[in-house]
């Protein structure tokens, strides 16, 4: 795969989670607050528990006090029963508040991907996008809950169990922690490695997603060329290599473990020496050892855990750094500040002078023409002239480099962008059915559409042909992408969307897959009845379209090489008769064949 993500610019790690608080905690600080209250007492309970072992050994153990017995075993018990408490009401509270702020960013990232260019989504593979919205945001919020919560508690362990140490002897403390300082430069190095890795690791988790979505997609045509070894050996190969990271990512993170335990160990046999001497001459009671000992042993389970925190902290920064990256992508194709939100009154088309390249290859060259209100305009020309480019200009999913496009003689940046996408029924081969049923495919989401009228639109686009044979009628699933259904059936289903649209201008990709005859003459008339009275832009396949049209603009390599009626260019005898010769030639008999005259 090569759109590797590695791009993304490695960002500091403090300024991403100021951003997270100020977009997504600072509604829940009070929460957060109480959470981090509770968090403090769960951890100065670690210390509380080292110091009770004094006097319990001193007391109970060593001076045999039975009355002292009772209040030392209230007081073990308190602190467990406030320390279980206070873990458990914090941690609900931090679920709560973790649960609810990534459903915010994830809602917010939707939002913002779907409002980027075309031009980035065909950078950015929808898995990438998946990946990106579900996976790196679910990541962020589970880490920085166990992140969270963890270090807050960690830390105050660490504290109140060193403050219990040095109270009994600084100096015995001192040697237990002579071996941390060495800890900071293998974190370091750590923490780059786990950092790297992850980063490779979320990069390979989005290519599987590719992978797997290409696969899904195209399932017909991997079986019907028996791609399916080819398809599963190249999902093997990055599988093998994820496992690989993983492994690697992980030992980087039990590294640091390791070397807590080592230092661990010096610590412990060094505080032996020197507090053994202290026992013996007296200088220190049993009680105050166990104490001490119990807060030391203690003391580096928190730090363990803390600097394994290390390499989840890597894997949480580089998540939040690609979804603020991609939060900190903006939209190109905006409409103009105080951009007209009524449509122009006139819906016709001009196409002044527009250029367009994609990197170096030129697609459109200073093309020039008028679709006029209310009439047919044919596109023909060889396949890659631009005729698909001049329909995603028109309609500002990509802005031209050079000239512009005006809809009823204004600027189509200067119309708010809803309002100029409104404007357009768009009907092409490649028609967007979603995963539900015929009658939401057909409204969209309107829930306002009164009987009669989608009744009328489902005759004339044809679709009540069909509709009766479907075991639910109207609300039977099309399936993932309409596969229940024909292309026929698809495309009438999309007339029948437009129609229901009701929009002024309307661009008609017809379909170069040859329709069954049936098919096709019902397609076609569903079709004439959508275009009656619109503005009609038709990149036009059928000789009875480019007949028919009121106009024909000849594209070729993105120039408009001829315009006129059918009559005029065929008197001419320049390109479009020689396209016609070629092209049209064989659909003649078709045409006469299926035509009533
Ligand atoms: P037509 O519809 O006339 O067949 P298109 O408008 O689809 O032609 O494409 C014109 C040219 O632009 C083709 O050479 C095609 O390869 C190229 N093209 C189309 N879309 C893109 C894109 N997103 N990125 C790069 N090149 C593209």
């Amino acid at each position: 795969m090569s759109r590797r993500e590695t791009e993304v610019p490695d960002a500091e790690a403090w300024p991403l989670v100021k951003w997270l608080w100020i977009n997504y905690l600072n509604p829940y600080k009070w929460r957060v607050a109480i959470a981090f209250a509770l968090m403090a007492l769960e951890g100065s309970m670690m210390g509380l528990l080292a110091y009770t072992l004094k006097p319990m050994f001193d007391k109970i153990f060593v001076g045999g006090e039975v009355d002292a017995m009772k209040w030392v075993a209230l007081a073990i018990m308190a602190i467990f029963v406030v320390r279980g408490v206070s873990s458990l009401v914090q941690k609900r509270i931090m679920t709560y508040v973790g649960q609810i702020s990534t459903a915010q960013m994830r809602r917010d990232l939707l939002a913002h991907v779907m409002s980027l260019d075309s031009a980035f989504h065909n950078n950015h593979p929808p898995g990438h996008m998946i990946t990106r919205v579900q996976g790196d945001v679910v990541g962020i919020g589970s880490v920085w809950r166990s992140f969270i919560l963890g270090v807050g508690r960690d830390i105050i362990s660490v504290f109140s169990l060193t403050a219990v140490a040095i109270s009994i002897d600084w100096r015995w403390t001192l040697i237990a922690l002579v071996g941390a300082p060495l800890l900071m430069a293998p974190i370091y190095w750590v923490q780059r490695f786990v950092r790297q890795q992850t980063k490779r690791q979320r990069d390979l988790s989005s290519d599987i997603t590719v992978r797997m979505d290409e696969i899904f997609h195209g399932i017909n045509q991997i079986k019907l060329n028996a791609l399916e070894g080819y398809q599963h050996r190249r999902y093997m190969t990055l599988q093998d290599e994820s496992i690989a990271l993983s492994l690697q990512t992980q030992l980087g993170k039990a590294m640091i473990p390791l070397l807590v335990d080592l230092i661990t160990g010096i610590g412990f046999v060094g505080v032996l020496y020197f507090a053994g001497g202290e026992i013996i001459s007296g200088g220190k009671t049993v009680g105050e050892f166990m104490s001490f000992f119990t807060a030391m042993l203690l003391v580096f389970e928190p730090i363990r855990r803390l600097s394994g925190l290390a390499g989840s902290w890597q894997a949480f920064a580089t998540k939040l750094e690609r979804v603020k990256h991609l939060f900190d992508t903006t939209p190109t194709i905006v409409s103009v500040p105080d951009a007209r939100t009524s449509p122009p009154p006139r819906p016709d088309v001009r196409i002044e002078a527009v250029s367009l390249a994609y990197g170096e290859l030129p697609v459109l060259r200073r093309t020039s023409f008028t679709a006029e209100a209310g009439k047919t305009t044919a596109l023909v020309g060889p396949s890659g002239a631009g005729k698909s480019t001049v329909f995603n200009v028109i309609t500002r999913l990509i802005d031209p480099d050079e000239g512009r496009v005006l809809i009823g003689g204004v600027p189509a940046e200067e119309i708010d962008l809803a309002t100029l996408r409104n404007m357009f029924a768009v009907v092409t081969q490649e028609s967007l059915l979603f995963d539900e049923t015929l009658r939401e495919n057909i409204t969209l989401g309107r829930e306002d559409v009164p009987e009669e009228e989608l009744a009328r639109v489902l005759e004339a686009a044809h679709v009540d042909d069909f509709v009766a044979n479907m075991p639910k009628g109207l609300d039977s699933d099309v399936g993932a992408r309409g596969t229940l259904l024909s292309g026929g059936q698809r495309q009438r289903v999309a007339i029948a969307r437009a129609l229901l649209r009701d929009a002024p201008i309307l661009l008609l990709d017809e379909a170069t897959s040859a329709l069954d005859v049936k098919s096709e003459s019902v397609v076609q008339e569903a079709l004439d009845k959508l275009s009656k009275g619109r503005t009609t832009l038709v990149i036009a396949h059928r000789l009875s379209t480019v007949r028919d049209a009121d106009k024909i603009v000849v594209l070729n390599q993105g120039e408009v090489i001829e315009q006129g009626t059918h009559e005029e260019l065929l008197a001419a005898g320049g390109a479009y008769a020689e396209l016609y010769n070629t092209q049209f030639g064989s659909d003649i008999e078709t045409l006469q064949e299926s035509s009533p005259a």
